[in-house]
């Protein structure tokens, strides 16, 4: 931890021009998110993605294969900036496990630059994926909400805070069929009582999409609310 808060310490002050998020090495320009050319050139961009669920697919095909057999979910489509693997994967961990919450914004940063390239409705709300007091108070903060504030500024898209509760960890579901993870995740999450969204355009960001469960849990908690449009941003696709 204290590597972390030296780290930080001297990124704010004297390196965030210089050196790469993800490495540390000196970084000569601002064109890589914060990253430096190597870390950057590494990450693999879904630049042709699946219409409902974002996972890159090839120029011929509108729909992945899993999306194709019953790619049925509660929200419109998704938007993944990276697959899963080398330094995307290396960044997500480090924010999500590492402590290194600086990384939010260089996600987020990637993020927006995808998100208003590509998106054209406009979004009255920005919303994160929750995670349980027990789980916040061990790492410190949620990193799905620390990406949500950094894209806001990005994007001047208003955050709605603590929109989604979690109340039930589910990490250890390994015991579970399929049938009882889905009823297990669903009374996982609960969306407050008073929220107004009636007709309103939603947006979930999350840090990985991997089978869509948790987003489609949200997505029809704000359906049950009269959403009208629900889409997720995520940095990686599994
Ligand atoms: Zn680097
Ligand atoms: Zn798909």
């Amino acid at each position: 931890m204290e590597n972390n808060i030296k780290e930080k310490f001297s990124r704010e002050l004297f390196g965030e021009a210089f050196t790469c998020f993800n490495c540390n090495d000196e970084r000569v320009d601002n064109n890589y998110n914060y990253l430096c050319k190597k870390c950057f050139d590494n990450i693999t961009f879904i630049t042709r993605a699946c219409e409902r669920c974002g996972d890159k697919v090839n120029e011929f095909n509108r729909y992945c294969d899993n999306c194709k057999e019953d790619g049925v979910y509660n929200f419109d489509s998704v938007i993944c900036v990276a697959k899963l693997d080398g330094v995307a994967r290396e960044l997500v961990y480090k924010l999500k496990f590492g402590g290194k919450r600086f990384l939010a914004k260089c996600l987020a940063k990637f993020m927006a630059k995808r998100f208003l390239e590509i998106f054209s409705d406009k979004v009255d709300y920005i919303c994160y994926v929750p995670i349980t007091n027990k789980r916040r108070k061990e790492r410190g903060y949620n990193q799905t909400e620390e990406m949500a504030f950094e894209f806001s500024k990005l994007t001047n898209i208003k955050v709605y805070k603590n929109l989604f509760l979690k109340i039930k960890d589910t990490t250890d579901q390994t015991r579970l069929n399929r049938d009882e993870r889905n009823k297990n995740l669903k009374d996982a999450f609960v969306i407050i009582d008073n929220a107004k969204l009636k007709n309103k355009v939603v947006l979930i960001i999350d840090d990985v999409f991997t089978t869509g469960a948790t987003m489609n849990v949200l997505a029809n908690l704000l359906r049950k609310k009269g959403v009208k449009r629900i889409y997720g941003l995520t940095f990686c696709h599994a």
